[in-house]
């Protein structure tokens, strides 16, 4: 059983780049934003777009594929009710399609919330057993094109402003971790519409899935809150608002395990199936709450303080492993920290043999991040230590000094030396950071009592 947050890193890059601009669309002339309403309308939902441009095609920016069946999804969910206009593929782009001239100034389709896997986008709804679903934002997002041929070279979205809310004819909904009956300024974040008793000072909504086996839910109302308020207690306030944790269930129709997780702003999700998780076992509970702890500790480590580049990746994901293995010992005595380091060291070494750890990225071994950087995470520990001090109050400095919410690598160095690492380690980790080598001598000497 294996999590695949697999929108993790897109997230932090998204997070840390630039606002929303307005779209280079080609007929994009005014500067106001699109509006878009969901809503419900008795049993049905429906959105109604509000073009702030004429424009004879309006192109969805997220428009991945179905991941099982390779096909657009939007045909299977959604149905335009406004004539005049039709949905069409294009290139690799879902298009709204005028009949003639200009798409309407005003569009409404209807749609059923799709709960399926998209191929590296998040899923358009999230539904659970008990009918309550979540439904994402980011994608009712289009941006106008002149021609089908500028369509079909295109290989980037545009970017064009808008405005989505979404309300559910007075129904409760949880935005941003408040309660509300209407959420604004959705954008790339789902809301989920159903009602959750949440005390003031929970520092994360927790949904479960009331169809999810019993030891499951047990499990994660019990470690999810105390994971926020261990890592809230040792590094400060988050910048996220309280976070929701959503984990649905899909059944056991599939005989074995099958588990999926993904992160978008303020929120962790996880999709579990499958008959072998009915029982409880030790295994299935540790990568829960890895997951958990993992995505948890990014609310820190990777929002409110982040890498300036992906390059550096081993600043969050290595700091976040380090912090989630932190975490499972405290939830689990007996759990193994020795063989995750052992593991990370290993894996570390096989990474720097092929290359530079900035490099990694690009030979598509995302892994280095996470190992290499877990060893980083590790050798500041040990540096705090004899002043009892550890690897999240050095996060709790860095979100404290640092300006720009962006750490880069030089900086992350600078800050491990004052926290008191040695300048014979600090050269050790710079030397596994810039180059290929040999790096098992230089982790013996980073880590030696
Ligand atoms: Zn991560």
């Amino acid at each position: 059983m294996k999590f695949l947050p697999v929108l993790c890193l897109a997230l932090l890059a998204g997070c840390a780049s630039a606002p929303l601009k307005p779209g280079g669309g080609e007929t994009a002339a005014a500067k106001a934003a699109n509006e878009v309403l969901i809503f419900r309308d008795g049993d049905e939902w429906k959105a109604r777009f509000r073009f702030a441009a004429d424009a004879p095609l309006w192109a969805f920016e997220r428009s991945a594929l179905l991941r099982v069946e390779q096909l657009p999804w939007r045909p299977k969910s959604w149905e335009v009710i406004s004539p005049g206009v039709s949905l069409e593929r294009i290139g690799d782009f879902d298009v709204f399609v005028a009949a003639n001239g200009d798409v309407p100034r005003e569009v409404t389709i209807r749609f059923r919330p799709l709960a399926e896997d998209l191929v590296a986008d998040y899923d358009p709804a999230i539904r659970l057993s008990d009918g309550t679903l979540a439904l994402y934002g980011g994608h009712f997002n289009a941006f106008p094109m002149a021609s089908r041929e500028a369509i079909a070279a295109l290989r980037e979205p545009q970017e064009y402003p808008t405005h989505i809310a979404l309300t559910a004819a007075g129904a409760p909904l949880l935005f941003g971790g408040q309660r509300v009956t209407r959420a604004d300024d959705v954008g790339d974040n789902y809301v989920y519409v159903g009602d959750v008793t949440m005390s003031p000072d929970d520092p994360v909504a927790t949904i479960l899935d009331p169809g999810l086996p019993a030891w499951i839910s047990t499990r994660l109302r019990d470690f999810t809150p105390s994971v926020f308020r261990d890592f809230e207690t040792q590094m400060g306030p988050h910048k996220s608002g309280r976070p929701m944790v959503i984990a649905s269930w899909a059944g056991t129709d599939f005989g074995g395990v099958s588990t999926g997780g993904s992160v978008s702003p303020g929120m962790i999700t996880m999709r579990l199936e499958g008959k072998q998780l009915l029982k409880e076992t030790p295994g299935a509970l540790n990568q829960m709450r890895w997951f958990i702890a993992h995505e948890a500790a990014h609310f820190w480590l990777g929002q409110t303080v982040g890498y300036a580049t992906p390059d550096e990746a081993w600043i969050t994901e290595g700091g976040a492993d380090y912090l989630a293995m932190q975490a499972a010992v405290r939830a689990d005595a007996s759990y193994d920290a020795k063989a995750f380091m052992a593991e990370a060291r290993s894996d570390c070494i096989a990474a720097l043999a092929k290359g530079s750890l900035a490099e990694a990225r690009r030979r598509n071994d995302q892994r280095a991040y996470y190992a290499c950087g877990a060893l980083f995470a590790q050798a500041v520990d040990d540096a705090g230590r004899p002043r009892g001090k550890g690897f999240a109050d050095f996060v709790r400095g860095l979100i404290r000094d640092d300006a720009d919410g962006q750490v880069t690598g030089a900086e992350w160095l600078a800050a491990a030396r004052a926290f008191g690492v040695s300048g014979a380690r600090i050269g050790q980790i710079e030397a596994m950071v810039a180059g290929k080598l040999d790096a098992a001598p230089a982790i013996d000497a980073l880590l030696a009592d």
